[in-house]
């Protein structure tokens, strides 16, 4: 088997089999992101190299393989038919799979359109995880995610409508100081309008070889603290209105929050208030991301 360029997986796929369909991000202008700024160059492996490695993850986990990441940055970007044949494959010598699933950024799942994203659910694809970030398109353009809030909206709701469960991160600190307020409030309009699967929650840390760090230092993107992030949490929850499944699953936040909105959002607001009692000082100190 092999794998090119750093390893990277959310943490819900920590239990997945990672086959790698796509090397490096064919977008790597985000901002804040480390991932593949130093390489690899994007592509996308050949579909037989890529059934290769299934044929051999088969022969060395057997049934023990119940989920399957097909890594990097942005896999749903391959051709359509391409990632139909790996998932299809999957599914056929995996008889026992209970997921499939891959990253994509809303600017490619939308070329796929809901034709596009339907023969995917029907060749097996069933969760996507996307870096919604912000819902605020003057946060999106600073961030140079690629995309804007309406191509997001429409993008999750074809995910949606194909079957295929949607997994949104949303950055909390990403607007700095001066945009935490349109970044909680629009972020939780979007959420509202397309009512995600799950949403989940990062905390802003600025990471080496990124402009978003050179920017931390020069002073001109002001950093939110511990407290300003939580109170950027209380407006974002209780701002969302859907469903969604929220949790906190990261080593970048201050606090773990789990509950499924809208039921619990009391719940998870009355946590968040037991925290801002605290002194600054109890949270994690800041810190430079090296990954
Ligand atoms: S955040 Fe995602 S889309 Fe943006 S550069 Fe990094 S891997 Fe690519």
């Amino acid at each position: 088997m092999r794998y090119e360029g750093p390893i990277y997986r959310p943490p819900s796929e920590a239990h997945s089999l990672l086959i790698q369909a796509t090397i490096g991000c064919p977008h790597n202008r985000c901002t804040f992101c480390m991932v593949y700024k130093n390489g690899p160059r994007y592509r996308v492996r050949d579909v037989a190299e890529i059934k290769k490695d299934m044929i051999v993850a088969k022969e060395v986990y057997g049934s023990q393989i119940r989920t399957l990441f097909f890594p990097a940055g942005n896999t749903i970007a391959m051709k359509t038919d391409d990632l139909c044949a790996i998932c299809c494959f999957a599914r056929e010598i995996f008889p026992q799979l209970e997921r499939i699933t891959v990253y994509g950024s809303s600017q490619y799942i939308h070329k796929k359109g809901p034709g596009g994203l339907q023969r995917l659910a029907e060749a097996g694809l069933s969760r996507i995880h996307v870096g919604l970030e912000s819902g605020d398109d003057v946060i999106i353009k600073r961030i140079k995610k690629g995309t804007n809030s309406a191509q997001q909206i429409e993008a999750g709701r074809w995910v949606a409508e194909a079957g295929i469960e949607l997994s949104l991160y949303v950055i909390l600190g990403i607007g700095g100081k001066e945009r935490t307020k349109p970044h909680a409030t629009n972020t939780a309009k979007v959420l509202n309008a397309i009512e995600p699967h799950f949403t989940r929650l990062r905390t802003f840390v600025p990471k080496i070889n990124t402009p978003l760090l050179e920017d931390v230092k020069r002073g001109s993107f002001e950093m939110l603290g511990p407290h300003e992030v939580l109170k950027e949490a209380v407006m974002l929850i209780r701002g969302i209105e859907v469903s969604t499944c929220i949790t906190s699953d990261h080593y970048t936040n201050y606090i773990k929050l789990d509950g499924k909105m809208p039921d619990e959002k009391p719940r998870l607001l009355k946590t968040i208030n037991e925290f801002l009692k605290k002194d600054e000082n109890f949270f994690r100190p800041f810190f430079v991301g090296q990954e």
